[in-house]
């Protein structure tokens, strides 16, 4: 039972889990042992449809059996070889070939490694230090980005992270999105390496880039030479084959991927300009390197997801069933609010009725979203726990699917209003 499961990790993992969003789900988080289509299987034998999906990775659902069989294939003919292989060509020309920025790559093993090589690699081609990043985007767990940042950082309150020494995050200028204001003065004082941001914010809950906000840093990151960076670890092959990028017709100098072009499996990869990738070790001084980079069982997965993305069901069904739930939340909560929706991932924020900075988001009466959260697991759908996270929808949540999450997000809107 998950109970016992969660009373045990207690002794073995730091607040009982091994990400801090996990612990966010009350009164104990659930233990998952399976994963089919739109469903979770707990331990406590519930079906529970799954809004979370990974946090983002799964857009074909869980265990689509194309990705099941690929990596079955690649499992017999053993996973890590320490050498290339033939699928990491295979996937890096499927990069290249659909995301507008992207003319050579780097795969390594996570998000959080993704933007860390992005940052290096600016620094070294530009040989500046300092990187703007924005209120509540949040680009991983590592030192030179973790200021401000959204997701967990922002649940558990954490602005800069103990144990990051300030001579680090005094190299961060932070400005508030979808403000151009505040880049233009920061770049016009000083040298800055990097402009890095999530062209769509998904870790504040989900807020759009307004008209303008793109396009501008594009144009102000040329006029200063700093590097622009997209960090589309979410919307990489989310807002379709092109990502962000292509979706708002802005292209950035460097772009990270993750979650989605692993089909679920570890990864990342930093891509962009030839001149700027070709800095990486060996052909050029700024080092990277990985163990598992570029490792057979990520690179297969990712091969098999991305074919199945090029087919676009998963496109149609994933944004259909979010713009069918998210009308039909925002007609059914009757205290002020407001839905926030791109493409095939939302969030609802309440007591606020426009969420366009991070501040807003902070704004939101976050108590009310945990206690929507909490009801609507006891009707079997699970939403993030937190805020600020997004809801994401799949090829698998089909039309009954979405039928149901809609009668069970009735019930339970019914008690908050
Ligand atoms: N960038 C963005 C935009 C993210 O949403 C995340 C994780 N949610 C990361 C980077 C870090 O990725 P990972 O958790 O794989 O390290």
């Amino acid at each position: 039972m998950s109970q016992d499961l969660w009373r045990e990790a207690q002794n073995y993992f730091a607040g009982g889990v091994n990400s801090p969003v996990r612990a966010a789900v009350r009164p104990y988080p659930f233990y998952v042992k399976g994963g089919r289509g739109a469903y979770l299987i707990t331990e406590d034998s519930e079906e529970l449809i799954d809004y979370v999906l990974g946090y983002g990775p799964l857009i074909l659902g869980h265990a689509h059996q194309n990705v099941v069989r690929r990596v079955k294939e690649q499992l017999e003919r053993g996973w890590l070889y320490g050498t290339p292989s033939r699928a990491e060509v295979e996937l890096a020309r499927k990069i290249v070939r659909h995301v507008p920025s992207a003319q050579k790559v780097r795969f390594v093993n996570s998000g959080t490694e993704a933007t860390m090589t992005a940052i290096r690699l600016a620094r070294g081609f530009t040989g500046r230090k300092r990187i703007l990043k924005f209120d509540g985007n949040y680009h991983g767990a590592h030192d030179w980005l973790l200021v401000d940042a959204g997701s967990a950082a922002s649940e558990f309150g954490v602005a800069t992270s103990k144990g990051i020494p300030e001579e680090v995050s005094n190299l961060v200028s932070v400005c508030s999105y979808n403000d151009l204001t505040c880049p233009e003065k920061v770049l016009s004082k000083e040298d800055v390496a990097a402009v890095i941001l999530e062209p769509v914010m998904g870790n504040m809950g989900v807020i759009p880039p307004e008209d303008g906000f793109l396009s501008g840093l594009r144009e102000l990151t040329r006029t200063y030479g700093s590097v622009l960076i997209f960090d589309e670890v979410i919307t990489g092959f989310r807002l379709g084959l092109s990502g962000a990028q292509g979706h708002y017709r802005v292209v950035p100098d460097l772009t990270t991927l993750g979650k989605i072009i692993g089909g679920g499996f570890p990864i990342g990869a930093v891509c962009g300009k030839r001149e700027i990738m070709d800095q990486l070790t060996p052909s050029g001084k700024v080092f990277n390197a990985g163990t598992f980079n570029a490792n057979p069982i990520s690179m297969v997965g990712g091969l098999a997801t991305i074919e199945e993305l090029e087919k676009g069901k998963a496109y149609t069904t994933s944004e259909r069933a979010a713009k069918e739930l998210s009308e039909e939340i925002d007609e059914s909560i009757r205290i002020p609010h407001v839905v926030n929706r791109v493409y095939n991932f939302f969030q609802f924020f309440l007591g606020v009725t426009s969420v366009s900075t991070a501040k807003e988001a902070r704004e939101s009466r976050r108590e009310l979203y945990v206690k929507i959260h909490e009801r609507l697991l006891k009707e079997k759908v699970f939403i993030p726990p937190s805020q600020f996270e997004t809801l994401f929808t799949s090829e698998a949540h089909d039309s009954e699917v979405v039928s149901r999450s809609i009668e069970a997000f009735k019930r339970v809107l019914v008690d908050i209003n």
